[in-house]
């Protein structure tokens, strides 16, 4: 058995850091993720500046990554503007996100859900026009800050409605941090109906601690792609109180010892967590860089 882990840090993790990260740190701590044998990471996102400063880089960062195809490197769109600025950077994979909440979407897109829907499909055709992959992940999808409760069935109706668009794969995303590992397991196994030809991507932020529950729920669900924050770095500018994502060198963890097998190296990676909590220069969320591995391995 084998999971993707797509390395999300430099984009969901450093989007919610306080200060601004310099373009060349930022290279730096990608360049450790790669060497660590992480192959697909979400490094940037091409929304208004102004709004998400930490992000204002996002063409220098294309410009800088390695070309050579070893890693497929995400720049986050939210409109077919941003996709333009994608496509003018040199991104050869996009994400997208359809928030399952009304009021959610508003506040984050400033467009309703069914905007973002029809955004989400004229972004699908062009990125196929121009050769490049293209993901939608449905955020708020096991709960909203805003409105409470979401509804299964609207998430796997978006799902669905998204799936029209032909994305590489539909991801679920727990936004917040609220889902619990049950609702997981029905919420993928009922989208795995709906979509059984595509891939499926889990996005979970640990707010209530059940982050790593809501992963192993989500494998055994038959979810293959994982995301995940070196360190468990993280949160969202716009939704209150939510922290950071599954920590990658935990998520790791968890899933060597169960014999699943996804290419990345659990020492590099604790060397890159240590040296994420040195520039930061605070302890980062992660339980495996304070207790170290088992059984014990040298570092790198
Ligand atoms: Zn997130």
């Amino acid at each position: 058995m084998k999971i993707e882990i797509v390395e999300v840090g430099p984009r969901d993790g450093l989007q919610s850091e306080g200060l601004v990260w310099p373009t060349e740190l930022k290279l730096a701590l990608i360049e450790r993720l790669t060497a660590a044998g992480l192959q697909r990471l979400e490094v940037a996102s091409f929304v208004n500046p102004r709004k998400v400063p930490q992000m204002a880089d996002a063409e220098a960062i294309f410009a800088a990554l390695p070309r050579d195809g070893a890693c497929s490197y995400v720049g986050l769109v939210l409109n077919h503007q941003g996709f333009e600025r994608a496509l003018a950077a040199g991104c050869r994979e996009v994400g997208m996100a359809v928030v399952a909440s009304e009021t959610f979407n508003r506040r984050n897109q400033r467009v309703g859900t069914d905007e973002s829907v029809a955004e989400w499909l004229r972004i699908a055709r062009a990125a196929r026009a121009a050769g490049v992959r293209a993901q939608v992940t449905v955020s708020a999808a096991f709960g909203c800050p805003f409105e409470g409760e979401v509804s299964p069935e609207r998430v796997l109706d978006l799902a669905q409605r998204c799936a029209e668009g032909e994305p590489i794969e539909i991801a679920l995303a727990d936004t917040v941090g609220v889902a619990v590992p049950s609702q997981v397991a029905d919420l993928f196994g009922r989208l795995r109906e709906r979509v059984p030809h595509l891939p499926l991507r889990g996005h979970f932020h640990n707010t209530r601690n059940t982050g790593l529950a809501n992963v192993y729920a989500a494998v055994a669900a038959g979810v293959t792609r994982i995301d995940a924050s070196i360190g468990g770095i993280g949160g969202c500018p716009f939704a209150p109180a939510a922290t950071g994502n599954v920590p990658t060198e935990d998520v790791l963890y968890m899933l060597e010892r169960m014999g699943v097998s996804t290419g990345v190296s659990l020492a590099a990676l604790l060397d890159a967590a240590r040296w994420l909590e040195a520039q930061l220069g605070r302890a980062v969320p992660g339980m495996l860089v304070k207790a170290g591995p088992f059984p014990r391995i040298q570092p790198t």
